[in-house]
């Protein structure tokens, strides 16, 4: 039966298996083998070297040391999901937390207050930068490690999977002198390659590139890199005065947090800077709805902005056990449905829209038997054209901007969503996850 309204797609999606896989593997034995090893001759250090290298070797993004009744459970983070790998005893745990801490040069005995610390792990020419965070439980520490690897590669801006107009409409904005271009996720979402991508396009020898951010997540060589350090007497926007004094061509602001911030960055962007900044919303359209609550003036938006680029990661699907097959008639009607506005032949087999193959996964090592393995980028690319400037100006809804973009190729993030299902990079369940 076709798809007739949101309320059926939902129906539809509250049907589908959406349950996450445990992440499982055989080499966790294997490490905590290796680390009980380290404990027992007393080597913490050798035990916290091994952890933070095979969580990277998982693709990690953060270590959980998580305080049980009786013993400590060590978690990473794959992806979305929290993958148990082994237990500690009390004992043990108090071996890696003082080696945590004397690497951070932290009093051992402050127990007893949140506490954020972090240190650097040289391994052959790599830099890992471990963040660490612990939160006083009981009358212990719970400890999480982000895993922030600064000289990992910068994804290439080809490679980040924008769709042919988007990518265009990204480059025309990137070649101007001026203008705003904001990118946008969810709260609590991972922070982004996207925008250092674009940055380093732009990161030539006869260009200032500066930047606030919180933290660096990547040393960049070429561009100024600072860091907000709100502990001392600056503020943020104080922070971001002293930014502009450097007499910089392009500017990367981490967030606009409030009206001050947006208004600094807004104003820059106007008077002959390249402002790239972040705001925490879902799609482009709330994104302008934000900007206007913050008591943004209209005048100032619609002129700034030259692009919103809205995203969310999907995980992609695992290179190694992926399968294809026909979509069955359920999924089928929820590509049609959600394809409906937008040219759906290109993507079909046929002219009558009947079939479309997709990617299933099979289980394996590789991807821990999650089916999934890395994650990408699935977008909303909002392009400020001169009629959607004077749309704003005209304090115009946001279906009638959507109406303008469309003209412009606009696409929404779950319509970019079934075209990468569609390409097998990722599967329908998954995006049902992310998207509503
Ligand atoms: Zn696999």
């Amino acid at each position: 039966m076709p798809i007739k309204s949101e309320d059926e797609l939902k129906e539809l999606k509250s049907n589908f298996n959406t349950n996450w896989t445990e992440f499982k593997s055989k080499k966790f034995e294997e490490l905590q083998n290796l680390i009980k090893q380290s404990l027992s001759k007393n080597d913490s250090d050798k035990a916290l070297f091994l952890i933070t290298k095979w969580a990277l070797s998982f693709w990690s993004s953060d270590i959980h040391f998580d305080m049980q009744e009786k013993n400590v459970k060590l978690r990473f983070r794959i992806d979305w999901l929290l993958a148990e790998v082994m237990m500690f005893s009390f004992w043990e745990y108090k071996l890696l937390l003082e080696r945590l801490k004397y690497k951070s040069e932290l009093k051992l005995n402050i127990t007893d207050l949140p506490q954020d610390w972090k240190y650097r792990i040289v391994d052959g020419w790599k830099n890992i930068d471990v963040r660490i965070s612990s939160l006083p439980v009981k009358s212990w520490e719970n400890v999480v490690c982000r895993l922030l690897d600064s000289t990992q590669a910068i994804i290439d801006f080809v490679s980040l999977g924008f769709m042919w107009t988007s990518k265009r409409q990204i480059e025309k904005s990137l070649s101007k002198k001026n203008g705003m271009i904001i990118v946008t996720w969810p709260t609590g979402s991972w922070k982004t390659t996207t925008l250092y991508s674009m940055l380093n396009c732009l990161n030539t020898a006869d260009k200032k590139i500066i930047t606030l951010e919180d933290p660096v997540e990547y040393e960049v060589p070429g561009i100024v890199q600072s860091e907000v350090n709100e502990k001392r007497w600056y503020t943020y926007t104080s922070w971001l005065k002293t930014l502009l004094r450097q007499d910089p061509d392009v500017i990367m602001i981490w967030e606009m947090r409030d009206l001050e911030s947006a208004n600094i960055a807004a104003q820059s962007a106007m008077t002959w800077h390249l402002v790239f900044s972040t705001l925490h919303t879902n799609g482009a359209t709330e994104t302008i709805e934000r900007l206007l609550n913050m008591w943004l003036p209209w005048y100032i938006l619609s002129s700034s902005i030259d692009i919103i680029i809205a995203q969310r990661l999907v995980r992609k699907i695992c290179p190694k056990c992926n399968e294809k097959y026909e979509a069955n008639e359920t999924e089928r009607e929820i590509i049609k449905w959600i394809m409906k506005d937008i040219w759906v032949e290109s993507v079909t087999k046929n002219k009558k829209n009947e079939w479309f193959t997709l990617c299933k996964w099979t289980w394996c090592e590789e991807c821990g038997h999650t089916g999934y393995k890395w994650r990408i980028w699935i977008f909303e690319v909002l392009y400020f054209s001169d009629k959607i400037r004077a749309l704003i100006r005209e304090w115009s809804n946001p279906s009638e901007i959507l109406k303008e973009a469309r003209k412009n190729d606009f696409m929404l993030m779950r319509e970019d969503w079934v075209l990468k299902a569609l390409k097998w990079i990722t599967t329908l369940e998954e995006v049902f996850n992310v998207v509503e």
